[in-house]
């Protein structure tokens, strides 16, 4: 079977006949059943994906069937769906079963999605490898050596395998962006809020956001409009209008790229070169390009870090060993019950997290880590605003480096500063993307990022189109 790589085209061969849903599934199911030893989907739902392709097809050859009809979508292991195992590739979370359904899920579902397993993903959404899975690592099926990206890794992997058209995955600090440049795919991140976050297994709630890695913008424009929108469910999403994307625009557009970026040490040699090739090559199609400074470059990382883990040590207090699946089998008291459940049930990156951020939040060191990290990012939100007055988008590289080997990175700083370019985003709350706009020496992708102001995710799309359509 051809190897699809947009809705469009799936939904004209199932109109035209060449196609049908049903065996498009078993065609997924097929593929990743040769792909298993790369470890990407947790479980499949392969009896109910079938059924609902037949349902589906049904409803196609009535001319009743929603809008997603032919998506086959991954869903990354911390995004509940009712009935079904949620881990958010945990040991603390095994056996665990969601009792409700998320907002992004349920309208996916509303047109006529069809979800076909969960994917592997770093332990709570807290890594940059999928390395930290209690699951084993992910495999990158672009060189099985190599690590896919995290923390949604699986779903990045699926989509590059082609095992799915689509995935979902969490972006808090760079989870969907990074494994797509890794991976060669389009990774978007929306304005938080734009997506609810009912049904997301919480990492730092003021920072994460749902969003897709697809192969193209069309793609990632459809789902965002789909699941994007007010929910009751969730106090912080936004009522803003979500405007549906009608193709790239005309108009030149007004791009900065930051300087400090390039002058940075650890970013590699061919990273460098194809982001001021891209910035020609952006040139040469009648942008402008200018380069800006960003002097708080390097406080984002630790901001981003005090934040997010004193944030996380508040969400995970809830797995106790006695609300949610795994209970020690040693425990005696609730003492016990939560000191070895806790410690047995949560990976060493987990506990590192929650140690620190419980650290920063207590009373002797708030002020002097997490009450300044705050004001931090209030200057790193204003200081990015002013720039995005004089221009549409603010462009970076998406990763220093193209994927790594498997366990290569064994200093957790060293890892953590993988998400030096996306953590913009999730501290200012701005929708970014990453486009698979080139490649390395070594033939393996690598993503360009762009950032918008909030709202203007049609921006971003704009950019996409034009220069993946550009390069097609
Ligand atoms: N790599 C970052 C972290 O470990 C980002 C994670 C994410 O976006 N979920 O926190």
């Amino acid at each position: 079977m051809e190897n699809y790589k947009d809705l469009k085209t799936i939904q004209k061969d199932l109109k035209e006949g060449k196609l049908s849903l049903p065996a498009l599934v078993s065609h997924y199911l097929d593929v990743i059943k040769k792909g298993q030893d790369l470890n990407i989907f947790l479980e499949v739902w392969d009896e109910e994906a079938l059924a609902k392709a037949k349902e589906i097809q049904e409803k196609l050859n009535a001319g009743t069937a929603g809008r997603l009809a032919g998506a086959v979508i991954g869903v990354k292991d911390n995004i509940c769906l009712k009935g079904h195992k949620v881990s958010a590739s945990s040991k603390i979370l095994a056996g665990f079963e969601s009792i409700y359904t998320a907002t992004s899920l349920d309208r996916l579902l509303a047109e006529d999605a069809i979800l076909i397993g969960r994917s592997n993903c770093d332990e709570f959404a807290m890594g940059s490898s999928n390395e930290n899975s209690a699951y084993g690592a992910v495999k990158n099926p672009l060189d099985v050596t190599r690590v896919p990206g995290g923390s949604s890794g699986g779903s990045a992997a699926a989509v590059a395998a082609g095992m799915c058209l689509m995935a979902l995955g969490s972006d808090t600090g760079g989870s969907i962006r990074q494994p797509a440049s890794f991976c060669g795919l389009v990774g978007f991140k929306p304005t938080y809020g734009r997506i609810s976050r009912y049904g997301l297994i919480a990492y730092a709630s003021s920072f994460d956001q749902i969003g897709p890695f697809t192969h193209t913008i069309e793609d990632a424009a459809l789902l965002y409009e789909i699941m994007a929108g007010r929910d009751e469910m969730d106090a912080t999403s936004s009522s803003e209008k979500v405007n549906a994307f009608k193709g790239a625009e005309k108009k030149p557009l007004r791009i900065a790229y930051i300087q400090d970026c390039l002058e940075r040490e650890g970013l590699s040699e061919e990273v460098k070169k194809a982001f001021n090739q891209e910035i020609q090559n952006l040139k040469a199609q009648g942008h402008t390009l200018e380069p800006v400074s960003f002097p708080l470059l390097d406080s984002m990382i630790p901001v981003y870090y005090v934040l997010t883990t004193a944030e996380a040590s508040s969400n995970l207090a809830r797995f106790d060993g006695i609300h949610y699946g795994y209970r020690s089998k040693e425990a005696k008291d609730i003492e016990s019950t939560y000191v070895l459940s806790r410690s047995e049930g949560f990976g060493m990156e987990v506990q590192r997290r929650i140690m620190l951020g419980t650290f920063v939040l207590s009373a002797g060191y708030y002020d002097s880590y997490y009450s300044k990290a705050q004001k931090i990012r209030r200057l790193i939100k204003e200081n990015t605003e002013e720039i995005l007055k004089d221009f549409d988008l603010i462009m970076t590289p998406s990763c220093p480096s193209v994927a790594f080997p498997i366990d290569s990175v064994k200093d957790p700083i060293a890892m953590y500063l993988q998400d030096i370019f996306t953590v913009q985003a999730n501290l200012t709350g701005m929708p970014a993307i990453t486009l698979p706009l080139t490649t390395a020496d070594e033939g393996l992708p690598l993503g360009i990022h762009f950032l918008a102001a909030p709202f203007r995710e049609d921006r971003l799309f704009d950019i996409g189109a034009r220069c993946i359509h550009e390069m097609a």
